[in-house]
């Protein structure tokens, strides 16, 4: 099994650049934010949990990711190349993950960091839509759908996330700042991490990413 983890900013196009590039080179793409999205709609116990945090643009406890994370290494598979879209977002996260990892004998083989300046960050986070059926992600300027407010992939209706609203999105950055960017000192220090220039369309911040995966 490969682990490698996106690292990023909320809005840096972790989960546009994940999909894409998972469907080049047939790995795994794992975001834990469409995970609990998927389980607030659903209206499980975690679910339900989750969305407080979520709606406030809050980290949603640590271990009920941890949790979730477990059970996914637990079912995959040793040939799986997982990419970790949005785990770990804390050091106590990591610390799990490395623990996680060691009991099924992996290790996180690399972190890519896709750095994106604030001011683009939030032009994108304030343009995003997203699919309501399928989770698929369009911008209203750079990455427009065919048909306005309709998902090219499976013809249903895009919405605003609910913490893509503008005060949850500074409120979610603050968050990222505090909790999040430490981790790119600590990868960097462990000589996991590589940077990449996350500003450009997706495909060619995407062929940036697979070329460093492919290496
Ligand atoms: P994302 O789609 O990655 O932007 O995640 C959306 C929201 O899900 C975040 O703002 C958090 O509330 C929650 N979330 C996703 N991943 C994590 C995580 N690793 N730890 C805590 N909360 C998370």
């Amino acid at each position: 099994m490969k682990i490698v983890i996106l690292l990023g900013a909320p809005g840096a196009g972790k989960g546009t650049v994940a999909a894409r590039v998972a469907t080049g080179i047939s790995a795994r793409h794992i975001s834990t934010g469409a995970m609990l999205r998927d389980a607030v709609a659903k209206g499980t116990p975690a679910g339900t949990a989750a969305k407080t945090f979520m709606d406030k643009g809050e980290l949603v406890p640590d271990n009920v990711l941890v949790d979730m994370v477990d059970e996914l290494l637990a079912a995959a598979a040793s040939e799986d190349i997982l990419l970790l879209d949005g785990f770990p977002r804390t050091l106590n996260q990591a610390r799990s993950l490395e623990t996680l990892v060691a009991r099924h004998n992996v290790a996180v083989d690399l972190v890519v960091y896709l750095d994106v300046p604030e001011s683009v960050i939030m032009e994108r986070l304030c343009g995003r839509r997203v699919c309501s059926c399928c989770g698929a992600v369009f911008h209203i300027t750079t990455l427009p759908p065919k048909q306005e407010g309709i998902c090219d992939l499976c013809g249903s209706e895009l919405i605003i996330r609910d913490d893509d609203k503008p005060e949850t999105i500074h409120n979610r950055l603050l968050v990222y700042e505090k909790l999040t960017a430490p981790l790119v000192a600590m990868y960097n220090a462990e000589n996991k991490l590589v940077h990449v220039n996350g500003v450009g369309t997706a495909d060619d911040v995407a062929e940036s990413v697979a070329a460093i995966l492919k290496r």
